[in-house]
């Protein structure tokens, strides 16, 4: 059975201990492959050739640093098919969305931070005539980068771009649940040429490798993406040893069609929103909101939009929804559809797994698109985070009514809001407490704009400027220009 390399100091390396855990397909059931189960041994091997490479990379030409970086993108671009193909299987995602969508992007995030470090401005300030600031930027030396299982190589390149473009070095951990692209990602970047110890892959549990990361004294920048428990627990630990860190965490996303909004745009959009990549998109809308109106009539068409995504082998192409991560994944989706019942929902659609899919599939974690109506708005199905394909929908009467819908939840992620009034667009936009909202959209993407999220969503901002202010180390040089 195929055995999953760590990354350390540019070699493929089995784990210290010798322990590895098994990696599960989770469309059939079937452990498929073994990831290494590293502990702090690994780290620190890690740790210390990312701290032996980081002068050199650090000093290396801004354009030298680009070529490499840029030809990292272009390997991912050539053997894409083969990575979409072992995301799919590692994931359970649907491999035309691991094709379309989460392996272009990783490309583009090399593609994105290779250019943007050529065309860097530092900020100055003269005092009048007495004197001159100005900012140098450096990098801060080893970041320690962590990873979920959701959009495994499109999240975890979103980091390690950024952090390599600027002149760190790194140690990644990407979700044990889903290590296989990260360790194709090892070899394109051996193939690269990427100078050895400038990034480092360390697979295992978070508990433990992780945690190990997150400790060491050396790595001074943590960036972490993953539940809001996870970041708690990550955030104790870097807080008290003045670490920098940023945390991109869950999300329970509002969803706001207005009676006005174009239908032909917000029906699909709607769909998309809450049941992309099997609704395991911390971005996702996972609670509907349609004004009174509008609301029957918009119910049925959603049902019956809901109803044509096909739900199958992950690897078959024409397939909309996949299974979900894991069997741990597939108990949590469960536990809040049983507890929406509980508390008063009534489920429109799915519920439940769907008939067995085939016979490769018999043993998968599949669930079928689930929309479930009726909820209060204090109730937990609408204000903890499932990360399913579980949306509840709701109507409401008024744009006030719906903002404090909206807010009535401990995330501020993301929120769409579907109206054709440019007025109430912007008014509501701003209303809502969350980091990004999209008007007449869903999940559109500019990589140049802060991402990131408010109240338990998060702490920082990633994207464009962000990251490379956050990656980097600002100080101020003030020359006098005559006495005081
Ligand atoms: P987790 O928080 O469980 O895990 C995220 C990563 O942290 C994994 O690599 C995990 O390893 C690791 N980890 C776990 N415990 C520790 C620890 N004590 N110290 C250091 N690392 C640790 O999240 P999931 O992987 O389950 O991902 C889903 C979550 O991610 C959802 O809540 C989702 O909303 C959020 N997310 C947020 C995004 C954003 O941009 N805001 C984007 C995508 C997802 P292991 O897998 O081995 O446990």
């Amino acid at each position: 059975m195929l055995e999953i390399k760590n990354y350390i100091n540019g070699e493929l390396v089995g784990p210290a201990e010798g322990r590895y855990l098994d990696n599960f397909d989770p469309a059939t059931g079937q452990v498929y492959s073994k990831v290494p189960d590293s502990g702090g041994v690994d780290v620190e091997r890690a740790v210390d050739a990312a701290g032996h490479a980081f002068s050199a990379w650090s000093r290396m030409s801004t354009a030298k640093r680009s070529d490499i970086l840029l030809k990292i993108a272009d390997l991912i671009e050539a053997n894409a098919d083969r990575l979409a193909r072992a995301e799919c299987i590692d994931n359970g995602k649907p491999l035309s969305l691991a094709r379309s969508l989460d392996i272009p992007r990783a490309a583009t995030n090399f593609r994105f931070f290779a250019t943007r470090i050529l065309h860097s401005q530092s900020e100055s300030h003269a005092m009048d005539y007495s004197a001159i600031n100005y900012t140098l930027r450096r990098p801060r030396g080893v970041a320690g980068i962590i990873s979920p299982w959701n959009l495994p190589l499109y999240l975890f390149t979103w980091k390690v771009a950024p952090a390599l473009a600027t002149g760190n070095t790194v140690v990644g951990k990407p979700s044990e649940v889903t290590p296989m692209t990260a360790f194709l990602f090892s070899e394109l970047c051996i193939e690269a040429g990427l100078p050895p110890g400038v990034l480092n892959v360390v697979h295992g549990a978070g508990a433990k490798a992780g945690q190990a990361l997150v400790e060491h004294p050396a790595v001074p920048t943590i960036s972490f993406t993953g539940g809001t428990k996870t970041g708690g627990t990550i955030a104790k630990t870097a807080g008290p040893l003045f670490k920098k860190y940023s945390l991109e965490l869950g999300g329970k996303n509002p969803n706001v069609v207005f009676a006005d909004a174009d239908l032909d745009k917000a029906l699909p959009g709607s769909v998309r929103a809450s049941f992309a990549n099997q609704g395991q998109v911390c971005l996702c809308g996972s609670r509907l909101f349609v004004e009174a109106p509008i609301y029957d009539s918009f119910v049925e068409r959603f049902l019956d939009a809901s109803k044509k995504l096909r739900v199958g082998d992950p690897l078959e192409p024409d397939t909309d929804q996949g299974s979900l991560v894991s069997k741990a994944q597939f108990e949590k989706v469960s536990y809040y559809v049983d507890l929406a019942k509980e508390e008063g929902g009534e489920i429109l659609l799915g519920g439940g797994p769907p008939a067995p899919i085939s016979d490769r599939c018999k043993e998968g974690y599949f669930f079928y698109p689930t929309v479930i109506a009726g909820l209060g708005m204090n109730c937990r199905v609408n204000r903890e985070e499932i990360f399913g394909p579980v949306v509840a929908i709701m109507p409401f009467k008024n744009e006030d009514e719906v903002i404090e819908y909206a807010n009535a939840t401990d995330y501020g992620l993301a929120a769409s809001v579907w109206t054709k009034d440019i007025d109430r667009a912007h008014r509501v936009s701003e209303r809502i407490n969350c980091g990004t909202v999209w008007v007449n959209c869903w999940m559109l993407r500019d990589l140049r704009v802060p991402f990131g999220g408010m109240k338990q969503s998060g702490v920082g901002r990633e994207g464009g400027e962000e990251a490379m202010r956050f990656f980097t180390e600002p100080k101020n040089v003030c020359v006098a220009l005559r006495d005081a």
